[in-house]
């Protein structure tokens, strides 16, 4: 074999020498518009930084090729996956570092390079990593339909261009784009000067383009789909503020929080009126020079026109996007830090205070609660004067004690919303595979219950409880890309396991004899492949890992390449289908020479590589403890005997059913002629007996093994043998036998080899003798040729799992009140580490403690729900139901002040506005709930669609910014609530919907 006589392009240089090199890239490089960038994946980056930090040439961490499999959609596509997060999935690198990082250690083969341009966007600079994908047609052929690719900083006028040439528009012809999004509006691009962010157009869209008529009109003239909604003129009258927002991608944040603001009565009616021209201030430095405002009161007028069934936020897109980059749509974004900006823009570009004076704050200093909020609310009122004031902003008090001379401060402040937290489950579900060691079992899907700050231990105890498998015998590891990304100690905090990991537990057999020495082994399977990979910097060039890994237990004196061979074929007997005694085996292998070292080698069953057949052999039997780096701390040795089974799965979403069963199975379809192998088929297949030394037959294990055979007496005898086989220098006489057992050998289905953690074969193994020894190197990797893979490896089968019951039970939901939420806001808390206090009398930073107080409540009240919790170790979102009322939410318990002063209002509201967020914590949908302020109903908004809703819908567990309205304030409704029976289309004249009628509610989409 030559698996070790790897030639590799570019040498690279020292660990230390490349740690400095591609941290000075990184830090030095600056964005330049036009440049290129690389995307690389999170983990592979983050393992080559231990790599260079703490390794050596031989270490484990040595993190193999590049490889980005986890950001890719597909394999055939190499498409990015959507919502991808920068510095979690992946990093970015300028083109050096990435060329240099290339030259080190290739790249997976086949994996395209992910070169992404920096762009000069408003008020940013950006390595796009996605860029805008638009479908292409022409007017006159819908049907064809092509993709391409733009950047948010090309013009319309690039994409006219790529169309003329791709649809071979006549040289000279007059062309017109137009746009169209998902929900089919279609909008002429007039300006092709303009980009394509400030034209909104975003992925999915589709831009159709019309040539002039020899006769100069447009095709587009005819009645069709071109209906521009801007020039729409349908007379459509409908409850004016009912109408829906175009989803300009990924843009349903914004629309919902536009929602919900737009039926906030003060602010719409302030809008509405025009109130706002005499206010705009276009000279103030903390604004958008009344842009904002402009923007948003154009969608307001649009929105209460009664005229539109649902409006383009086109150009209040384009702006939030210029004043706020956070907001230019790459990914999905939070409706409430929209709304946080929003309600801050508006402020400022309606101030009424032009020229903001220089307050110095005032600490209470023991003054009364009363004169000291008074004081500051003046402060605040001097300094900021504008209708979000008078509407959204209260003030609350700060107590902080320094925990040492326990000097008080107090403050007041002035709040815009309140952001209360949820009380956190102390418990956590997670999902976890369980491996039995019945070799035919399937992995299992578990659903279990632990305590979040629990420790691994409790992982296993909680699986304990399902299976019946004491928690001692189980091993817990994270399995990614086919290899084992860590193997968790006991007592390692669970917090280290993040939800999307694929964690697999693994049961270990229970050694026979108490006394014997268990060694945990990881073992992985690869397929050779017939070329080399240029350029990488790992001796692992020509095999890629497949399948599941395993962890077993294995006993010390089982460690003989024989006694692995039948051990893994028993252990994979569910997927692995042991020769037939009728079938030839013969494995090509290329170094023949018979010399003496050659049939050692073989001997020992014949593992790969070829330099370090030696020390691997050596190491077998000497095994120290049980190993597997973290696993062996964990106070596990009893982890282990001989023949456990082995199942497994795949590692992403494991499917089910793969197209082609049997792939692997049965075929008698021949592997090719050995070339190089003199030898075999003499005996047969089934060596068994055939010589004396034999027993290594690795391919022996026939059919009809059965998972307890390497316990038989029998097995064990050979296991000795094999251990003297092993031995150094074996007796002379037996050479012969030797030599003929391996040739047997030869007929293996797989050879083993010595790994290190990535599934690469070490380096520098195969350089001297001295190598890494088996004790402290527990990976080991079944290497296939493809053919016997398809032979013998039945893909379908190894990927199947079952689901336990417990991943059918719904998961129940915790139901808090709202009232708690907002005593959790008021309760006591000492500041955290990173944000201490600096104490005036003290002279220094403070871990104070700190309270904060209702004192005055604004007119319209936002509630956001601090649903996404991030802390040091976890981030999760919170999908407790918080149950708030709709009517009559009061406060007067936890309002500080307590005796109202005359004309103080009462506290008490009512829900006017929900903005819903669906789904998890880097994806999902917003949408909202709103009541109309003129008929009183209640609407279910979802983009460009509006329903009716009824109120027993409205508390659910993706309510997420509550607004609620001051009772005081509250007009009735001027109009009648509508007939909301499906029977009852009122507001719903408009018949060319299809969904009408159907839905228990009217809908009143846009076409
Ligand atoms: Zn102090």
């Amino acid at each position: 074999m030559t698996a070790n006589s790897r030639c590799s392009a570019a040498e690279p240089p020292g660990l230390e020498t490349q740690r400095r090199e591609i941290e000075s890239l990184l830090r030095e490089c600056e964005l330049r518009a036009g440049d290129s960038w690389y995307v690389v994946e999170h983990r592979w980056f983050e393992q080559w930084k231990e790599f260079v930090e703490t390794g050596d040439q031989n270490s484990s961490s040595f993190p193999g090729q590049i490889d980005n499999v986890e950001l890719f959609e597909d394999l055939d596509s190499y498409h990015l996956k959507e919502r991808l997060v920068e510095n979690e999935d992946f990093i970015l690198v300028p083109a050096e570092a990435w060329h240099k990082l290339l030259a080190w250690y290739g790249v997976v083969d086949g994996q395209p390079a992910l070169e992404r341009k920096v762009v000069d966007l408003p008020s940013t600079l950006k390595v796009e990593v996605y860029p805008v994908e638009i479908f292409l047609c022409l007017h006159s052929n819908m049907e064809n339909v092509i993709t391409a690719q733009f950047s948010r900083a090309d013009n319309i006028q690039s994409i006219q261009r790529v169309m003329c040439q791709a649809f071979s528009a006549p040289p000279g012809s007059e062309c017109r784009l137009w746009m169209k999004s998902s929900d089919s509006n279609c909008e002429r691009l007039r300006n092709v000067q303009m980009s394509v962010l400030d034209a909104c157009l975003s992925s999915g869209m589709t831009v159709i383009m019309e040539t002039r008529n020899a006769d100069g009109t447009w095709p587009s003239s005819r009645p069709q789909i071109m209906r521009n909604s801007a020039e729409d003129q349908d007379s459509y009258q409908g409850q004016p503020g009912v109408c829906g927002l175009t989803n300009l991608g990924n843009t349903c944040f914004m629309n919902s929080a536009l929602q919900c603001l737009s039926n906030t009565p003060p602010l719409t009616e302030y809008f509405l009126q025009s109130s706002y021209l005499e206010e705009l201030n276009f000279t103030n430095p903390l604004g958008m020079k009344g842009e904002i405002a402009e923007a948003y009161a154009d969608v307001i007028k649009q929105m209460w026109s009664g005229r539109h069934y649902s409006v383009v936020p086109r150009v209040f897109k384009t702006k939030v996007g210029h004043f706020a980059s956070q907001f230019l749509g790459y990914q999905q974004h939070d409706s409430q830090e929209l709304l946080s900006f929003l309600l801050d823009g508006l402020h400022e570009d309606l101030n009424r205070v032009k020229n903001k004076e220089y307050i110095e704050l005032r600490d209470a200093d023991g003054r009364p609660d009363q004169e000291v909020a008074e004081e500051a609310w003046r402060n605040h009122r001097r300094r900021n004067d504008s209708v979000i004031v008078d509407t959204f902003h209260g003030l609350f008090k700060s107590t902080l004690v320094c925990p040492e001379c326990h000097k008080v401060s107090v403050t007041f402040d002035p709040f815009c919303y309140l952001s209360v937290p949820l009380p956190v489950s102390k418990e956590r579900v997670m999902e976890v595979f369980f491996v039995s060691l019945d070799p035919y079992a399937k992995p299992v899907q578990h659903r279990v219950v632990v305590p979040k700050a629990g420790k691994v231990s409790d992982l296993c105890s909680a699986l304990s409880e399902m299976t019946n498998i004491p928690p001692e015998q189980m091993v817990v590891a994270d399995v990614f890309n086919h290899r084992f990304y860590k193997i968790y100690n006991a007592d390692e905090s669970l917090s280290c396991i993040l939800d999307r990991d694929d964690i697999f537990v693994y049961e270990l057999s229970v050694p026979e004899e108490q006394q014997e020495d268990q060694v945990l082994l990881a073992l992985y399977l690869r397929e050779r492949s017939h070329y080399r990979d240029y350029g990488s910097g790992s001796s692992s060039y020509g095999t890629a890992l497949f399948g599941h890994p395993l962890l077993l237990g294995v006993p010390r004196s089982s460690c003989s390449q024989e006694a692995l061979y039948n051990l893994f074929l028993q252990r994979l007997a569910r997927y692995v289908r042991p020769p037939d005694p009728s079938e030839e085996l013969e494995e090509e292998e290329e170094e023949e020479d018979d010399d003496e070292e050659e049939l050692y080698k073989t001997q020992t069953n014949g593992i790969s590589d070829d330099e370090q057949q030696e020390d691997a052999e050596k190491a077998g039997p000497s095994q120290t403890e049980p190993c597997c780096g973290d696993a062996s701390a964990n106070g596990r040795p009893d982890g282990t005997a001989a023949a456990e089974p082995l199942p497994d799965l795949n590692r992403k979403r494991p499917s089910l059913d793969r197209g082609d069963p049997e792939t692997g199975n049965g075929a008698q379809n021949q592997p090719e002629p050995p070339c190089g192998a003199d030898t075999i088929t003499a005996d047969g297949p089934n060596p068994r007996g055939a010589s004396s030394g034999t027993t290594d037959a690795g391919p022996e294990p026939p059919a009809e093994r059965t998972p307890q055979a390497c316990e038989t007496p029998g097995e064990e005898r050979e296991e000795d043998k094999q251990e003297e086989a092993c031995s150094p220098s074996p007796p002379a006489n037996e050479q012969q036998a030797k030599r003929r057992a391996c040739r047997k050998r030869r007929k293996s289905l797989f050879t083993i080899q010595a790994v290190n953690s990535n599934g690469t074969t070490e380096r520098g193994m195969g350089e001297g003798g001295s190598a890494v020894s088996f004790s402290s190197q527990p990976y080991v990797a079944i290497d296939w040729d493809p053919e016997m893979k398809k032979r013998f490896y039945n893909e379908n089968e190894a990927e199947k799992y079952v689901k336990h019951a417990s991943m059918e039970v719904p998961q129940q939901q915790m139901t808090v009140q709202l009232q708690e939420c907002i005593e959790l806001f008021t309760t006591v808390e000492t500041l955290e580490e990173e944000n201490p206090w600096y104490c005036p009398v003290c002279k220094k930073h403070q871990l104070a403690t700190k309270k904060l107080d209702l004192w005055s409540l604004p007119e319209v009240l936002i509630i956001h729900l601090k649903r996404f919790s991030y802390t040091k170790f976890t981030r999760e979102k919170l999908d407790s139901i918080v149950d708030f009322p709709l009517r009559d939410l009061d406060f007067s318990g936890c309002l500080l002040r307590k005796n109202p002063t005359n004309g103080e209002p009462p506290s008490r509201y009512d829900l006017i506005a929900v903005s819903n967020h669906y789904g998890g914590l880097r994806d999902g949908h917003y949408t909202s709930y709103a009541k109309n302020k003129d008929n009183g109903q209640w609407y279910y908004f979802d983009d460009s669609k509006v329903t009716y809703a009824r109120e027993d819908q409205i508390v659910t567990n993706a309510a997420y910014v509550l607004f609620y309205h001051r009772q005081d304030k509250i007009r009735k409704p001027t109009l009648p609530a509508p007939n909301t029976s499906p029977a009852n289309d009122a507001t719903s004249s408009r018949d060319d919907n299809a969904e009408l009628g159907a839905a228990p509610y009217v809908t009143m989409e846009t076409d």
